[in-house]
């Protein structure tokens, strides 16, 4: 069994925003070896998240409008009274801090529409780091 560990670091340009990442969770599927496994794809911030879903421009904006929507920054959220940013730990509260993808042939198993995003809901910020942890044989 091999376990091998990457992160990804990403400059957010948005206050939210969806950065695809697919390419580079490939890239270090590909370069760690395992044929057969899970990728777990962990978002390593409170106000950060990941998600699979398809990379079509009208789909990626509505998905950001449907977040701004469920969690509006300005609620009268009891976190805002330190720091102003409940909204978007709320919302990965919902969405969660991670994915996980099957390996097997040395591929991802994502269907032809599934891309993975990182999602950014505090941004901009500098420097958000993703984990990407491989674990098979
Ligand atoms: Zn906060």
């Amino acid at each position: 069994m091999k376990t091998i560990i990457k992160e990804v670091l990403l400059d957010t340009r948005q206050n939210r925003e969806l950065i695809d990442i697919t390419e580079r969770v490939i890239e270090a599927t590909r370069d760690s070896g395992v044929t057969k496994g899970i990728c777990l794809i962990w978002s390593t911030h409170t106000t950060a998240s990941v998600l699979v879903t398809e990379n079509e421009r009208g789909l990626l904006h509505d998905v950001i409008s449907k977040i701004g929507e469920d969690f509006p920054q300005r609620g009268t959220w009891l976190h805002n009274i330190i720091d102003d940013n409940a909204h978007a730990h709320l919302a990965v509260a919902y969405l969660g801090p991670s994915v996980s993808v099957p390996i097997a042939g040395g591929a991802l198993t994502l269907g032809a529409y599934q891309s993975i995003f990182f999602v950014e809901l505090d941004g901009p910020r500098r420097a958000r780091r993703v984990v990407l942890e491989v674990i098979g044989i």
